[in-house]
């Protein structure tokens, strides 16, 4: 972490020639279970990551945004007051679209305001651990903070959603902006997405000799969006069919009684999203209980419910979730919307060199890149790291 924070601070000084007035920061996440429920109303349970997003900042008073982040080239420059949202493009979108977005927050009078940006961050890009909103939740307490806007983190978070959505065009839902801004350190984030109800779930399993780890299989599927949308519009389908608001309110017993109805794509996939929501609920409860056994047991059944109902597993997915089956331990799955990315497992600490050992002989005896494997600890959401 301080990793991170200092080389913003360097980056800004090197870049502003000035101590930056503020520090402000936001992790990554990682999804424990609940997979593409968000759009079906459900449950989620994610936790923020250990790494974050740092941006370094001060305000200016030419009303300009100047930002730069560390490799991904330029510093970008825009005039706030005649930024037009659609000319934004590559990660300005997601940086500078947050400070557009909070522009439309101020008070009047205040139009000279603008802000200087630096960031760097220790998520990995693109690799399904929500680089996207770290940094979108980072600027967004950086701006909300030094322009004192007073914003809420639920308002934040829901900026960076529209953010994601109407300037970058990733049709996400707030999952993701919702965990970095809003985690307590050492729990998950157990979301109702109908409601944005949220609570703190304790995630204890470092107490039992356990740890959470990443697998990142570095595959990188053009063809997810694509595949995204399919399963979106097979989820409204099935709903309508069993005539119900969404998914969420559907029960395995009705599904079966409009198995013909809906066809067998349609009803597995439709099987997927009811039975991970119920693992959602069921995880909530053992990780209460403190019952890493039925975790286990439960991220497995969701990989395989990901594997054979909603079809959006692959191969190398599969073959993490089995290594680290084989390596002992007490659960795995894919994380993430699919077709590569992440898997996540529970494992006996002592084993982990194991599992190391497991995944190097299956991926490379295949000629596959080796997943880079990381123990995840639940962190805190965003947070100011140094106040002005
Ligand atoms: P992820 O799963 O990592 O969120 P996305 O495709 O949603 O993947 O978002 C990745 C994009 O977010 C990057 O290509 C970049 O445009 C932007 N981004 C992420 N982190 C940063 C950062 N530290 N600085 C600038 N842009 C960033
Ligand atoms: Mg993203």
């Amino acid at each position: 972490m301080s990793d991170a924070r200092e080389r913003a601070e360097s980056l800004f000084a090197r870049h502003f020639q000035a101590d930056p007035t503020g520090v402000f920061s936001a992790p990554g996440r990682v999804n424990l279970i609940g997979e593409h429920t968000d759009y079906n109303d459900g449950f989620v349970l994610p936790l923020a990551i250990s790494q974050r997003t740092v941006v370094a900042a001060s305000i200016r008073d030419d009303g300009a945004v100047v930002a730069v982040s560390e490799g991904h080239g330029d510093a970008v420059t825009y005039d706030i007051a005649s930024l037009d949202s659609a000319d934004l493009t590559g990660w300005a979108a997601y940086v500078v679209g947050v400070v557009w977005a909070l522009a439309q927050h101020r008070r009047e009078g205040s139009t000279a305001l603008g802000v200087s940006l630096a960031i760097c961050s220790d998520v990995p890009t693109g690799a399904g651990l929500s680089s996207s909103a770290a940094v979108e939740c980072a600027v967004a307490v950086a701006v909300n903070d030094l322009w004192g806007l007073g914003l809420e983190p639920r308002a934040l978070a829901g900026l960076g959603q529209q953010v994601e959505n109407e300037v970058v065009g990733a049709h996400t839902g707030g999952m993701d902006q919702m965990v970095s801004m809003l985690s307590l350190a050492d729990h998950a984030l157990f979301l109702d997405c109908r409601t944005d109800d949220i609570e703190h779930i304790p995630c204890s399993w470092s107490a039992a000799g356990l740890a959470l780890v990443v697998m990142d299989t570095g595959v990188r599927h053009a063809n997810a969006s694509s595949a995204y949308g399919d399963r979106r519009k097979s989820c409204e389908e099935a709903a309508a069919v069993v005539g119900v608001p969404a998914l969420r309110d559907a029960s395995l017993t009705q599904l079966r009684d409009y198995q013909g109805a809906l066809g067998e794509e349609n009803y597995a996939r439709a099987r997927h999203i009811v039975t991970e929501n119920a693992r959602v609920l069921d995880t909530v409860d053992a990780l209460r209980a403190s019952d890493f056994e039925t975790v286990g047991a439960l991220f497995s059944q969701s990989h395989l419910s990901m594997r054979d109902d909603y079809d959006i597993s692959c191969p190398e997915l599969d073959l993490a979730v089995e290594s680290a089956q084989g390596a002992g331990a007490l659960g795995a799955r894919m994380t993430g919307g699919g077709f590569g990315g992440c898997a996540i497992a529970l494992i006996s600490a002592e084993l982990l060199s194991h599992l190391e050992g497991e995944l190097h002989h299956h991926f490379s005896s295949r000629g596959w890149q080796v997943p880079r494997v990381g123990v995840v600890r639940a962190s805190a959401g965003a947070r100011v790291e140094q106040a002005l």
